[in-house]
């Protein structure tokens, strides 16, 4: 049979069978093409307000955090100087065109968020500021702009060095300096899905709109965005690669060894030792970053005494993590270690003894994360099963 043929038999099948089903039996308002067009940009706005407003919530609250755990962080500090900016391309499809026109965006570099207490907060700069120079550089726009600002910034905050900042507000140039202080070089991005998870992959920390959703609090958000920056200061993902590779060498000899057999395993073994390796230690390292995340909270003075509930409300919303053993401990492991890492921080608070971590050696140092500055390589974040990969 042709496929015009069948084609058309199949429009006649359908045309016979809608015929058979059954209509609404009101009459109902006629939709207005223009007034829909009009609602859906209105809705469209509604998605960028509340991404910009979750935004500048989760950076407030890391601000608060990276600048507080500096010295949990190890050599991973540089200078921090508390802005963050956009222009008419930071935002993807159609929060793009919209996004351009509610904010009134362009090609230019616009201030999208001073948290407050920051360096540039104190230093009177402004949401809605337009960056006109760095230090006399003046701030090119179009295609690479970006990556140029961000590398300028970074390049003054590797060496402290102060931000001689000409702006345009209201149509005049204002001029501020911004004096950096010392904070945990990792950054937070807002990802614009409905997904509840968040992860860390060692250079930045990444919280999905539909955490920032879950969370009732900013103790929560501090909870989770410590929970993640202490994987990346404790440097987990570093040690989880490197557990990988040794496994999936020990893989390699085996699939060798089958190959000199005669056996074509198709790198099997390399795989298999791989992934298991990469997963040994997993339960201890979330184990971990739950613990120096508290010490993290605690020093940028967020309460930490309701963080166990959290986990109630987790495991109230995931039912699965109560009993499922996978990478991360169950809710009720982590309800119980929270609760028992609350009430050490809470006495040293009382005895007015400094918050550090415990090491596992009697020799009490300071906790010294690893202090190989190698850039990682980009890696996917955690796979978004149930439950999340917090
Ligand atoms: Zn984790």
């Amino acid at each position: 049979m042709s496929q015009n043929i069948k084609n058309v038999k199949q429009v006649l099948l359908l045309c016979i069978l809608l015929a058979g089903c059954a209509s609404p039996q009101t009459r109902t308002p006629t939709i207005d093409n223009d007034n829909a067009e009009i609602e859906t940009k209105k809705q469209q706005t509604l998605v960028v307000d509340d991404y910009v407003n979750n935004y500048k919530k989760l950076q407030l609250v890391t601000s608060r955090i990276v600048t507080n755990g500096a010295d949990l962080c190890g050599d991973k500090v540089a200078g921090y100087y508390g802005f963050m900016w956009w222009n008419q391309n930071s935002l993807d499809s159609t929060l793009k065109e919209i996004s351009k026109t509610a904010y009134n965006l362009g090609e230019v570099y616009t201030i999208l968020s001073v948290p407050a207490g920051s360096p540039a907060n104190k230093a009177d700069l402004r949401e809605g500021d337009v960056i006109v120079s760095i230090n006399d550089w003046l701030v090119p726009i179009g295609v690479g702009s970006d990556k140029q600002l961000d590398q300028k910034i970074l390049d003054y905050g590797k060496t402290l060095t102060p931000l001689q900042m000409t702006v345009l507000r209201n149509g005049i140039n204002f001029k501020t300096t911004i004096t950096p202080i010392k904070a945990c070089d990792f950054k937070v991005h807002l990802v614009p899905d409905d997904v509840k998870n968040a992860y860390a992959d060692g250079k930045s920390i990444v919280v999905y709109k539909g955490m920032m959703d879950f969370f009732k609090t900013d103790d929560e958000i501090a909870l989770v965005v410590s929970h993640e920056l202490a994987h990346n200061a404790m440097k987990h993902i570093d040690a989880k690669q490197k557990n990988a590779m040794v496994g999936g060498l020990l893989g390699l000899l085996l699939d060798i060894a089958a190959a000199t057999a005669g056996v074509n395993t198709n790198g099997d073994f390399m795989r298999l030792g791989s992934g298991l390796s990469g997963n040994a230690y997993s339960v201890e390292f979330e184990q971990e970053a739950d613990y120096v995340g508290l010490y993290f909270m605690k020093k940028a003075n967020y309460d930490i005494d309701n963080a166990a509930a959290f986990w109630r409300r987790m495991a109230v919303n995931n039912s699965k993590a109560i009993t499922m053993k996978t990478s991360h401990p169950t809710t009720p492991e982590r309800f119980v270690a929270i609760e028992a890492t609350v009430a050490e921080i809470n006495a040293k608070v009382a005895k007015g003894e400094p918050l550090t971590p415990e090491l596992k050696s009697k020799n009490k140092q300071e906790v010294q994360p690893n202090s190989n500055p190698d850039a990682l390589p980009e890696i996917a974040p955690e796979t978004i099963t149930e439950p999340p990969s917090i």
